[in-house]
C-alpha cells in the first residue's frame, strides 16, 4: 500500500467536520463514553510575509525546508507546531493501532492571527452545540513556553490570558484656512489627550493569589540567572508587605514585568489632517490596552475617562465617553467635541483563571512536562530539576472563545525561545527539528496519560 492510501485510511478513522469551509474539527471516538473527551486545539493561518523581506530569508518563506537542523518557514514558531504537532502526534498513534477509551477532539481555526472572528467563533459555536457547555476535560492550545537552564527546566503554561481593550479617541473641530487659525487645532488637542495619557499610566500590582507571582516563586528556585537579592525579596515577598513593595519598585523597572503584572496602554494609530492650508476638522487616535487580570474593560474605560477629564475641560471641549455625556453643561459654545469608543467593538474581559492548585488537569498537564523533559534525547538526564509554573499570556489566542468548553484551559507549547531561530511573525522563522520531535513527544504523551488518567 502506498503511503497516500495509508493516510487517507487512517484518516477515516476521526470524523471530521468543516467549519466556515477551512475550519477543521476531528472527533476519534473512544470507548468509554463516561470520559469527558480532551480537546486539542491550533490554528492553520499564518501572518503575511512582507514581500520587501523576502530575499533576506535564508531559506524561501513558504518552503518548508528543513536544513538537518532547522525547519524553515513561516508559521514554522507559529502555530505550525501545534497544527503539524499534534496531527503527527495523532497519525503515530494510529498507526501504532492505538484505540483511545477517552474521545479526543482537534479543533483547528483559521483566522487567529486576525482574533479568529471567523474560525475561533465557528468552532465555539459548533463545539458548544454538539458536545455541550465545559464538556471537556481540558483543552490544550498555543501559549505559553518552556525555558531551559544550565540547572533545570522551567516550563509555564499560561493559566491566564489578558484582556484586551482599543480606545479610538476621535475629536471634531470647526474646519476653516490654515491662515487664520484657533490656538489648537484638533491634532494639538490630540496630541495633548495622548500625552495626558502616557503621563497616567496603569499602575502594576503584584497579588499573591495571581499565577504571575507563583511562577516568580517558581522561577526563584531554578533559575540560576536570578541575583540572590531578587530571590531572597521574592521569597519574602511571601508574607512580608514590605518585601512585596520592594519587590514591585525592584521588578517594575522591567516593562515586560510590567506587562505581567499590570494592565498596559500603547497609542499604536494616528490620523488626522489631508493640507496645509485646510485646518483638520477630524482627527482620531487608537490606543491599545492589554487588560490585568485583576481588572476589567469597565475599571479601564473609567480610568481613560478620568485623566482626560481636566484636558477635555482646559479646551473647552464637550465629551462623549463611552456613550455618556462626563463633563457636565458647559456654559459656553464648546471649541470641539471628544468622542472615546471602542475602536472596533472587540473589547475582551481578561480570561478566566484556570486553576493550577489542587486541580488534576493541571497536576496530569504538569507530570506530562516533567516526564517529556526527563525522557528527552536533547537534554539526556533523567534527573535534570523540571519546575512546572503558572503562565499569564500577554496577548490571545483562540481560546479568547473557548471559555465555556472547559474550566481547564491551558496555553502551551512544549517549545523554548532558544529553539526558535528568530522568532514567530518577523524574518527568518525557524524551529529547531530535535524541539520539534519533544513537542510531538509532549503531544502523544499528554494523550496517553489523559487515557489512562483516573483524576480527570
Ligand atoms: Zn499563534
Amino acid at each position: 500500500m502506498d503511503t497516500s492510501i495509508r493516510t487517507l485510511f487512517r484518516y477515516r478513522e476521526l470524523r471530521k467536520t468543516t467549519i466556515n469551509t477551512y475550519g477543521l474539527v476531528y472527533h476519534w471516538q473512544g470507548s468509554n463514553p463516561d470520559l469527558k473527551p480532551l480537546l486539542l486545539t491550533a490554528h492553520q493561518d499564518v501572518v503575511p510575509v512582507e514581500p520587501l523581506t523576502v530575499d533576506t530569508w535564508l531559506y524561501p518563506p513558504f518552503s518548508g525546508t528543513w536544513d538537518g537542523k532547522w525547519i524553515w518557514g513561516r508559521g514554522s514558531c507559529d502555530d505550525k507546531p501545534g497544527l503539524i504537532g499534534s496531527l503527527t502526534a495523532i497519525e503515530k498513534l494510529l498507526e501504532k493501532g492505538f484505540k483511545p477509551q477517552r474521545t479526543i477532539v482537534l479543533a483547528f481555526g483559521i483566522d487567529e492571527e486576525r482574533g479568529g472572528i471567523v474560525g475561533g467563533t465557528g468552532i465555539r459555536d459548533y463545539l458548544l452545540s454538539a458536545y455541550g457547555p465545559n464538556a471537556f476535560a481540558l483543552l490544550i492550545d498555543e501559549g505559553g513556553t518552556l525555558e531551559a537552564h544550565s540547572d533545570g527546566v522551567i516550563a509555564t503554561p499560561a493559566v491566564a490570558e489578558k484582556g484586551h481593550f482599543d480606545l479610538r479617541m476621535s475629536i471634531s473641530t470647526p474646519g476653516g484656512h490654515s491662515s487664520v487659525p484657533p490656538e489648537h487645532t484638533s491634532i494639538g488637542i490630540l496630541a495633548a489627550l495622548i500625552a495626558e495619557l502616557e503621563a497616567n499610566p496603569f499602575t502594576p500590582h503584584l497579588y499573591r493569589n495571581e499565577p504571575y507571582f507563583t511562577a516568580l516563586q517558581c522561577q526563584a528556585l531554578v533559575d540560576p540567572e536570578m541575583d540572590d537579592e531578587l530571590r531572597d525579596l521574592i521569597g519574602k515577598a511571601r508574607y512580608s508587605d514590605k518585601a512585596l513593595a520592594d519587590l514591585e519598585e525592584r521588578l517594575f523597572r522591567n516593562p515586560l514585568s510590567r506587562a505581567l503584572a499590570g494592565t498596559t496602554q500603547a497609542t499604536d494609530i494616528v490620523h488626522g489632517g489631508v493640507k496645509t492650508n485646510a485646518l483638520p476638522e477630524n482627527a482620531f487616535a487608537i490606543v491599545n490596552h492589554r487588560i490585568a487580570g485583576h481588572s476589567s474593560v469597565s475599571t479601564v474605560k473609567t480610568h481613560i475617562a478620568a485623566v482626560l477629564l481636566p484636558i477635555v475641560k482646559k479646551f473647552n471641549l464637550s465629551l462623549d465617553a463611552f456613550g455618556e455625556s462626563l463633563n457636565g453643561e458647559l456654559s459656553q459654545k464648546t471649541s470641539g467635541h471628544l468622542k472615546l469608543s471602542d475602536a472596533w467593538g472587540t473589547a475582551l474581559e481578561p480570561a478566566p483563571v484556570t486553576p493550577w492548585l489542587k486541580n488534576p488537569a493541571y497536576d496530569l498537564l504538569a507530570g506530562t512536562i516533567l516526564n517529556v523533559v526527563k525522557t528527552s534525547a536533547r537534554w539526556n538526564n533523567p534527573d535534570i530539576p523540571v519546575i512546572v509554573a503558572p503562565g499569564t499570556m500577554t496577548g490571545n489566542t483562540d481560546t479568547r472563545y473557548y471559555w465555556n468548553l472547559t474550566q481547564n484551559i491551558f496555553r502551551y507549547g512544549h517549545v523554548s525561545r532558544f529553539d526558535k531561530y528568530n522568532g514567530a511573525h518577523t524574518v527568518n522563522e525557524a524551529i529547531l527539528a530535535d524541539a520539534f520531535i519533544d513537542l510531538i513527544r509532549f503531544f502523544t504523551i499528554v494523550i496517553l496519560n489523559a487515557d489512562e488518567s483516573k483524576i480527570l
